[in-house]
């Protein structure tokens, strides 16, 4: 059973019956997916929900598809870590970390809008997925697609992290580098895209796969005991993931869920690739594209499709935004593994950054809930950060080697910021 109205023009307001359409034919505004909340308000309860197998499908009457989900079934439902190691060296009271790191199958947070995307492709009676990508969408779409039985066709930069690929590859889809940059990559996606019948999960299919972002607030809500944070730092490619959090909070207390919300959203980007970040900065509601350079791959799109709703949403929450260089993401990424145990990515290491500058600049007070947005995997882009750490002891097999090279170990230092 389907609580979906269908699609509605996020400018004009306009509605479209579901089908494969994301864009407005009067205003080219784009679509976003319209619900019944009156009927879903009736079934869903917090003791539902809490009923339900702990995957990001518990949450299904708010994603918009037809039938029984048929992808991403162990998806979602990460680990929500209250932090006290990382706390304490930023010197804040209460502070969480989502950790989308360790989704399922493929570690990143885009499992959650694959795992909507390829239920609703099979709905639609698609054969082939498709994609443009930074290389974590690559990895979801590759896996999930090979569990599904479609055929797919992967578009990623040509110079993406070793990882990445290898990550896409194993799958055996036909994986295509663009000599480009993503958004080259966007650019010939959406002409292919108008060309073969194809699903382009975060184009032509792309209001149904954003919606899956939503269960990353849902689970931050739930897990915080149904309450919220008062500050969210999120990471921010393409903006959806920041929107579709104040999306998801706001159907939470539309249904009752929660109480009425005040969070306030903060958006962390690669300095290099920080459109949204500058746009926030300069209260300047058009993004301006830029070039592409960080080590923050996974973020890097200079002309964000949901630049200006990022912007939006921020603005209105009285959030804020910051950037980070690439070293501040090295030495972020290195800070979170030795507090709490957890190896990010670059993208990670740009929201810890982030959030560090925050908390200096008082933007975020240091006695406030805070939850710090985990989006994905070190083990996938390890180039950065191999040479950085202490190289490991290389002793002889006896205990003499092993006592002389132990002293030799520079003891570690203590982070404090
Ligand atoms: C894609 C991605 C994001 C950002 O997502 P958008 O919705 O495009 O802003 C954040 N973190 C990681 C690791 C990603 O792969
Ligand atoms: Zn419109």
């Amino acid at each position: 059973m389907s609580y979906v109205l269908g699609l509605r023009c996020r400018e004009c307001g306009r509605e479209y019956p579901t089908s494969v359409v994301f864009v407005c034919e009067y205003c080219f505004g784009s679509l976003e997916i319209a619900y019944d909340y009156t009927r879903i308000k009736k079934v869903l309860t917090r003791k539902a929900i809490e009923s339900r197998p702990k995957d990001m499908w518990r949450y299904k009457e708010l994603l918009p598809i037809d039938k029984a989900p048929t992808d991403g079934l162990n998806t979602g439902f990460t680990p929500f870590i209250r932090s006290h190691n990382l706390a304490k060296v930023l010197g804040v009271k209460e502070l969480y970390i989502k950790d989308d790191s360790v989704n399922y199958p493929t570690l990143s947070f885009k499992d959650r809008v694959v795992a909507v995307a390829l239920s609703k492709a099979k709905e639609f009676g698609f054969h082939t997925v498709a994609c443009a990508s930074t290389g974590n969408l690559a990895n979801s779409v590759a896996a999930n697609a090979t569990i599904a039985g479609l055929r797919a066709f992967i578009f990623i930069p040509a110079d993406l992290e070793a990882g990445k690929i290898i990550a896409s590859s194993i799958y055996n889809p036909t994986v295509v580098k663009v000599e480009g940059n993503y958004d080259e990559v966007n650019r010939l996606c959406s002409e292919i895209a108008s060309k073969y019948k194809w699903a382009f999960v975060n184009i032509n299919i792309r209001p149904f796969y954003a919606e899956g972002s939503k269960t990353y607030a849902f689970e931050i809500a739930e897990q915080m005991g149904w309450r919220v944070p008062k500050h969210i730092v999120a990471p921010s490619a393409g903006g959806s993931l920041v929107t579709k959090i104040k999306k998801g909070l706001q159907e939470f207390t539309d249904l009752g869920l929660i109480d009425k919300f005040d969070s306030k959203l903060y958006v962390a980007q690669g300095k290099g690739c920080a459109p949204i970040v500058t746009a926030i900065k300069e209260d300047s509601d058009i993004i301006k594209p830029v070039k592409p350079k960080t080590i923050a791959k996974s973020l890097a799109i200079g002309n964000p499709a949901d630049g200006y709703y990022a912007y939006d949403v921020v603005k209105k929450s009285g959030g804020w935004a910051e950037e980070a260089t690439d070293s501040e993401i090295i030495d972020a990424i290195k800070l979170l593994a030795e507090t709490e145990g957890i190896f990010t990515e670059t993208a990670g290491g740009v929201t810890v950054a982030a959030t560090i500058k925050l908390i200096k600049q008082k933007k975020i007070p240091k006695d406030e809930s805070i939850v710090i947005c985990i989006t994905g995997n070190g083990l996938k882009t390890q180039e950065v950060i191999v040479n950085k750490l202490v190289k490991p002891l290389k002793i002889k097999p006896n205990l003499h080697s092993f006592e002389e090279e132990q002293k030799k170990r520079p003891t570690s230092d203590h982070y404090s910021i």
